[in-house]
């Protein structure tokens, strides 16, 4: 009788989100989100790899859905996660530009005025989790703890360097982070990763959780450990061999990380997305993003299609390829629809919940069109249906049916003037709820500059 008082107490007096958490697992999954930098879309073996082992991340995509036209909102880092992270299109709040390592600008970051994903989760009564690269600010008012993650461990800036004691800018040798405390890097990075990823996943115990898990891999530099390079000496390109060893190490870490899913029985109440936040750099690394045209920092497809997968066992299907255009702005909107939160008024979410979409309970395309602008409008692009207008300027414009051209070939600008005409209009209307970037990208010059001042 008293044990049952007790218990009817405690229950009485637990927080709401907890009663309902325990009501229906299955409708407020743990969340957690990968993802890689710079990996290129023909660069994992559920892509078609050949030369790069990627065993965990295929078997990810088994388990999943492989969305094959998967989409991020800008085509190099930190727009990217501005944009996955507020759900919204990252122009609308000017931040277009990677933020340089200033840690005295209030300007240089993810704008205040934004709600993030793992704040509106917090509301929820998620536990939220933020593992890896940060990239949306220096200043501690951009800090992971004060952008709604209860716990961060991580690189704050924009890379970082691999191995205890190698070289690198300033930035890339800032001290690990663990909620605002430094912590010197003493192993292999990817390998701290994927070991701070796992813990967190494994110390959940009675409320569901988001796990945002930025791996800087396969970013640069190349640096590989021995053991990894041994993995990959069979590519006699040496670049690609560096690359290729932090795509292994990259998937080791994905291994890790989803065994410690598994062993903690957490698979089935677990929504999974891999992404990676841009396309590869192919002149930098050798990375490859066949078939499509381009690179890292471009808008044709090679630059903003990504390997994207979606997994949810029990609840997705398995195996299954889902070929209609999805985006990044997509995980936010999902997990909202999932957790039925409420998002504050003003911020306006531009994903869809793509679930239904994923299960086949909804046909159709989760969205009509697609936009993607650099610099202000130096280069954009929207994709509608099969269409894809590529645009510039200086007044350069192309079009592109990638039903028929996904290596974006074949210019059909001069044939398709009413197509041609609808689409730049779109972005047109698109375009007047942007804003002006609120800050620049660092430029080379500069930094090359800092350093060679700083060795002076
Ligand atoms: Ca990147």
């Amino acid at each position: 009788m008293r044990t049952g008082l007790i218990i009817l107490a405690a229950w009485l007096l637990a927080p709401a989100a907890l009663l309902c958490a325990a009501a229906a697992p299955a409708a407020r999954p743990n969340i957690l989100v990968i993802l890689a930098d710079d990996l290129g879309y023909a660069d994992v073996g559920f892509h078609g790899c050949k030369d790069i082992p990627t065993p965990n991340l295929d078997r990810l995509a088994r388990s999943g859905v492989r969305c094959t036209g998967g989409y991020v909102t800008h085509p190099f880092c930190s727009p990217t996660r501005a944009g996955l992270l507020a759900g919204r299109c990252q122009q609308r709040f000017g931040h277009e530009n990677n933020p340089a390592w200033l840690p005295e600008s209030t300007v240089a970051g993810l704008p205040l005025s934004q709600t993030t994903l793992p704040q509106v989760l917090r509301t929820a009564g998620y536990r939220t989790g933020c593992v890896g690269k940060w990239h949306l600010g220096a200043h501690p008012q951009f800090h992971p703890n004060r952008r709604g993650f209860d716990e961060y461990f991580g690189l704050r800036g924009g890379g970082h360097i691999y191995t205890p004691g190698a070289k690198g800018s300033v930035e890339y040798l800032i001290p690990m982070d663990r909620n605002g405390q430094p912590e010197p890097l003493t192993e292999y990075l990817t390998t701290v990763l994927a070991r701070e990823g796992a813990a967190f996943v494994r110390r959940q115990r009675d409320r569901p959780w988001f796990l945002y898990l930025a791996f800087n891999a396969p970013h640069t530099p190349l640096q590989i450990t021995d053991s990894l390079r041994e993995r990959v000496r069979h590519i006699t390109d040496e670049t690609r061999r560096g690359y290729a060893g932090l795509v292994v190490g990259l998937d080791d870490a994905v291994g890790v990380v989803m065994d410690a899913l598994r062993e903690s029985g957490q698979v089935h109440n677990t929504l999974v997305f891999f992404l990676s936040d841009n396309g590869g750099p192919v002149s930098v690394t050798h990375s490859d993003n066949a078939p499509l045209r381009g690179a890292k920092g471009q808008v044709f497809e090679g630059g903003i299609r990504v390997p994207f997968v979606v997994s949810w066992p029990g609840r997705l299907p398995q195996g299954k390829d889902y070929a209609q255009p999805v985006s990044s702005l997509d995980i936010f909107a999902t997990a909202v629809a999932l957790t039925d939160t409420k998002v504050p008024a003003g911020h306006a979410l531009e994903g869809t919940n793509i679930l239904p979409y994923l299960t086949g309970e909804r046909t159709g395309t989760p969205r009509d069109r697609l936009f993607w602008r650099t610099g202000g409008g130096a280069t954009y692009a929207v994709r509608e249906g099969d269409w894809k207008l590529v645009g510039g300027a200086k007044g350069e414009i192309q079009l592109f049916n990638l039903a028929a051209d996904i290596g974006e070939s074949r210019d059909l600008a001069a044939q398709q003037p009413d197509v041609l005409t609808r689409l730049r209009q779109a972005y047109a209307d698109w375009n007047k709820d942007n804003v002006a970037p609120l800050f620049q990208s660092p430029q080379p010059n500069q930094s090359k500059a800092a350093k060679k001042a700083k060795a002076k």
